[in-house]
């Protein structure tokens, strides 16, 4: 199963849902055990959205019964990832349903991002609580992989040993700005980071030296897996997030799950065709979406050179309603807005969320991003799709990379023990 592998909470199934079907001998056993795992999961995928919740919502929400919740609570509670303790006076008549909540240090993340302008990391426990975050700007394409490496352990280490000493350290997350391989963390191509064929998991495992697995993947993707988690409407089941960098790139979710093609390259769209008449995309091709809709489109519109910090004069510019550049604002987002359209069309989306510097630059974008998405969506997907500014803001992919991990403790609670790394001291030893 694919590490991003969401359950679909949907579909828990109540302890009786093997008796109609009996199976022979050892057969009945494994179903049993897969039913309880799933179960596990559903009910942990709930607290980690919600953070804490009585038993009697846990019960609605998931719709399993009261005793094989309060079963399923004992095992995650023996595991140390959840607690409970007495309801309040407040929650309704007779007994108050006692609070469950998750226990955010028993399952931290360290999630990386590393973006064109910037590489952030931050600690993040179970339930999206973010222990601590640090990020620092960089000049753009300057950076071996070997130094960015080197630059993420210094900006770690602090924020690993500041984790208190009974905390969990199950994995490392990482966002990149490129097209990225999630079976092993390999990045093909990051065109903005200067980067071809870079092992870059197995480059911070051993320059972390946690000991707790490293998984990659592309930053789009990992803004769509956090806006599904942890942005504007938890759980949303279909979501198509747009993320302006230099390119664009896009993670989408669908039925609940993340659609990643064979090898994790789904999504990109910023090498569709929009304008055959277009100009020159540095994929090779003519006329990409990215060519008309990304950064460089933006700038050259609006007569700002190229390199870090020009969206900012775009942002002021616009703000001080400077004609040339709210033109090129409008022209970008009608091009920004017929893409968008296209993505309606092919899947069907409650939500489009759009991140980067469509986020930053939303409150200008969204007239003429809203006109060109008209011009293309057909009516029935058209009216349900809303199209909003980011809920995570810039540290979106940050937030998914810290879920592509927690994905895993989901997938299998009661096999998390086996996979952390215990402890700040060891933490420490492994690193050196
Ligand atoms: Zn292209």
């Amino acid at each position: 199963m694919d590490s991003a592998e969401i359950p679909t909470k949907s579909e828990t199934v109540g302890s009786g849902a093997t008796r109609d079907r009996p199976l022979p001998g050892s057969r009945r056993g494994v179903a049993a055990d897969e039913v309880r795992r799933h179960n596990l999961g559903a009910v942990l995928e709930r607290l980690h959205l919600a953070g804490s919740l009585s038993r009697s919502d846990l019960t609605k929400v998931t719709g399993l019964n009261r005793s094989t919740i309060a079963d399923l609570l004992g095992e995650l509670t023996a595991i140390g990832l959840v607690e409970e303790r007495p309801g309040g006076p407040n929650s309704g008549p007779g007994r108050p349903s006692p609070m469950v909540s998750v226990r955010p240090h028993r399952a931290s993340v360290l999630a990386i991002e590393l973006a064109v302008d910037s590489i952030a990391v931050a600690t993040v426990g179970l339930g999206g609580r973010v222990f601590n975050l640090v990020r620092v700007a960089r000049p753009r394409g300057r950076f071996s992989p070997e130094e960015t490496v080197h630059d993420v352990a210094k900006l770690a280490g602090p924020l690993i040993d500041s984790l208190p000493a009974e905390h969990m350290l199950i994995g490392v997350g990482v966002a990149v700005v490129g097209i990225t391989r999630r079976s092993d963390g390999f990045v093909h191509l990051a065109p903005n980071l200067g980067w071809r064929n870079v092992p870059i998991a197995t480059m911070l495992a051993s320059e972390l030296g946690l000991g707790a697995p490293v998984l990659a993947a592309n930053e789009a993707d990992l803004g769509a897996l956090a806006e599904h988690r942890r942005g504007a409407q938890p759980g949303i089941a279909n979501l198509v997030y747009v993320s302006g960098e230099v390119g664009i790139g896009v993670g989408l979710i669908v039925d609940g799950k993340p659609l990643l093609g064979s090898a994790g390259y789904a999504g990109e769209a910023g090498h569709t065709l929009i304008n055959p008449e277009g100009s020159a995309c540095r994929c090779g091709a003519v006329g990409c979406w990215e060519t008309e809709a990304g950064e460089w489109a933006l700038l050259r519109r609006a007569g700002v050179s190229e390199g870090a910090g020009r969206l900012s004069e775009v942002a002021e510019r616009a703000a001080t309603g400077e004609e040339r550049t709210l033109a090129a604002i409008a022209e970008v987002g009608r091009w920004l807005g017929l893409g968008i359209g296209n993505l309606v069309n092919l899947f069907n989306p409650d939500l489009v969320v759009l991140g980067g510097l469509y986020h930053r630059l939303f409150t200008f974008l969204e007239p003429s991003v809203l006109e060109g998405a008209r011009h293309r969506m057909l009516a029935a997907p058209g009216e349900m799709a809303t199209i909003t500014a980011s809920a995570l803001g810039p540290d979106a992919s940050l937030m998914g990379a810290a879920e592509l991990v927690m994905s895993r403790v989901i997938a299998d609670p009661a096999g998390f023990d086996d996979q952390g790394v215990r402890g700040r001291a060891r933490a420490r030893e492994g690193s050196r």
